[in-house]
């Protein structure tokens, strides 16, 4: 693909438009180093303006009081464009990620399947009436935009990402200013050309939707900004930290989607051919870049001789290239220095006494070497005092630990400061629900790994997060919610003797 410059991609208040001093990012494909695209890098000021637009919109009213109607048709309208540029939008993903290009498709259509969701949840009024003893009062309960939402989305999905946040958070009636990673902003730019135009034929007010790029620096003056009422992030657990940190000063409502260190349970009952291959899957699907992914092997001790050197012998056939190439399998790690700090975890393992199974390195074919490749590597011997096991490495590194009993394995799994996903694989099916009650995780598939579909809530127990994403909480994290009294015939209660 050639070099494009797109200067004009910031969107505030319904203008496409350069950063205010003109600064610029390249954005860079992990096959081969090349530069995709240069694209604005927004400043503080550009900020202050995408929020004041983005506050100016909501306070006008006329969205945030549209009938739901109307704002499900934008997301309606924009879903049926993703999918008139599905192919389009799949290899613009695949190239700034370097995912495989099926991953890609699919994710232009579970991006398209969440806007749909949402512009049909919003046609429902989930207002209630309250019985409140009286017979001249009224009470409802209802429900209400947010106001002004921040939303800052990280490199691994962002296509999807993001839309799982515009869906709910325009669906409820907030004006919203949009933050993609600076690593990979391409598909999310897209979006919003497509739903900028859907909002002004809709007639929304120019600020409704409002697009800032750049680092880090650009998603603290969000999470600090005194006129965003709310934070949608969605990253790893240090930088969520520290968003809730500069959301704290204005009490700013906070929801955060981190990371996870998710275990694949394997019990000596599991129909190992299964459990063998999803456990493939689970830990190297877009080389582990993954927030879910399943790094954490728990394997019962039966079953370690066979098990492990199925999958060893399974990781060293990955094959590794572009995503755009038929037959690849998975692509490179998003950027050079992510490859460095997973590398760095990696000989951190070995040193920790971790057995080397299959890849633990780069790999050696000419034709990879200027992309940022890993080979999917398995550990085993570990064990849950490594780093390599405490934390996310998030990449294609599957670490093997073994387990005797059920009270064991779950004491185990539990014990990490996160608690986003996993799975147990067993053909008890009691068993099964028995440990999924208790494993402390936001989402746990038994005999699975990885299905989710929008009607179901996807977010972190302890430190993977708080609040959640998709399904009706989705919808509820961006509104407030309303109780209206009203006494039918006033009359004076005489309280006080005056
Ligand atoms: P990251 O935390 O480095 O960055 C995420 C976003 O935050 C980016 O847009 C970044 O520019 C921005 N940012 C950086 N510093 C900031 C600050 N101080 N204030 C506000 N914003 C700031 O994460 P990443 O490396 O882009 O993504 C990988 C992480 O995301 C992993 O930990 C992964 O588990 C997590 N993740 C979680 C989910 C989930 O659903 N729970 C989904 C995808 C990814």
């Amino acid at each position: 693909m050639p070099l494009t410059s797109d200067p004009a991609c910031l969107l505030i208040d319904g203008t496409w438009t350069a950063a205010e001093d003109g600064r610029q990012r390249a954005v860079v494909n992990p096959f081969d180093a090349s530069t995709l695209a240069l694209v604005a890098e927004a400043s503080a000021a550009d900020v202050g303006r995408a929020v004041r637009a983005a506050r100016a919109a909501f306070d006008e009213g006329s969205w945030a009081h549209a009938p739901a109607a109307r704002r499900a048709g934008v997301l309606t309208a924009t879903a049926d464009a993703l999918q008139e540029q599905r192919e389009e939008l799949a290899v613009l993903e695949t190239l700034d990620t370097g995912k495989t290009l099926s991953e890609s498709r699919a994710d232009v259509d579970d991006a398209t399947a969440v806007l749909r969701y949402y512009a049909a949840l919003s046609a429902a009024d989930p207002s209630r009436t309250v019985d409140t003893g009286r017979p001249d009062a009224v009470s409802r309960v209802v429900h209400e935009p947010v106001g002004v939402c921040a939303l800052i989305t990280p490199w691994n999905y962002p296509l999807l990402q993001i839309c799982w946040k515009i869906a709910p958070a325009l669906a409820a009636g907030n004006t919203v200013v949009a933050k993609p990673s600076e690593v990979t902003p391409l598909t999310t730019i897209r979006l919003f050309r497509l739903l900028q135009r859907k909002l002004e034929q809709a007639g929304a007010p120019s600020g409704t939707a409002n697009l800032v790029l750049g680092g880090g620096a650009i998603g603290a003056a969000l999470a600090e900004h005194p006129e965003v009422d709310l934070v949608s992030f969605t990253g790893g657990l240090a930088t969520g930290r520290s968003v809730m940190r500069a959301a704290a000063d204005t009490v700013k409502k906070v929801a955060l989607e981190l990371g996870g260190k998710n275990p694949n349970i394997i019990f000596a009952d599991a129909d190992l051919d299964a459990a063998v291959d999803f456990a493939l899957t689970a830990a190297f699907l877009h080389s582990g870049q993954v927030c879910s992914a399943g790094s954490r092997l728990l394997l019962h001790r039966s079953l370690h001789a066979e098990f492990t050197a199925e999958l060893a012998r399974r990781a060293e056939l990955i094959r590794l290239g572009s995503g755009l190439e038929k037959g690849v399998e998975t692509g490179p790690l998003v950027s050079a220095e992510h490859r460095e700090k997973v590398e760095r975890l990696l000989a951190g393992a070995l040193a920790e006494g971790a057995v080397l199974r299959a890849g633990g390195g780069r790999p050696s074919e000419p034709e990879l070497q200027a992309g940022f490749f890993l080979r999917p590597t398995v550990l085993d011997g570990c064990h849950a005092g490594m780093t390599v096991v405490r934390e996310e490495v998030f990449g294609p590194v599957l670490t093997v630990e073994l387990f005797d009993q059920e009270d064991e394995v779950v004491a185990l799994a539990n014990d990490t400061p996160y608690g986003l996903a996993g799975a147990v694989w067993t053909q008890d099916a009691e068993r099964g629900e028995r440990v999924a009650t208790r494993l402390r995780l936001g989402t746990v598939w038994i005999n699975d790994y990885h299905p989710y579909v929008p009607q179901a809530e996807w977010g972190g127990f302890k430190q993977s997060g708080t609040g959640r994403e998709l399904g009706p909480s989705g919808l509820r994290e961006y509104q407030e919610t309303k109780h209206i009294w009203r006494t039918v015939s006033p009359a004076a209660q005489h309280w006080f003797a005056g």
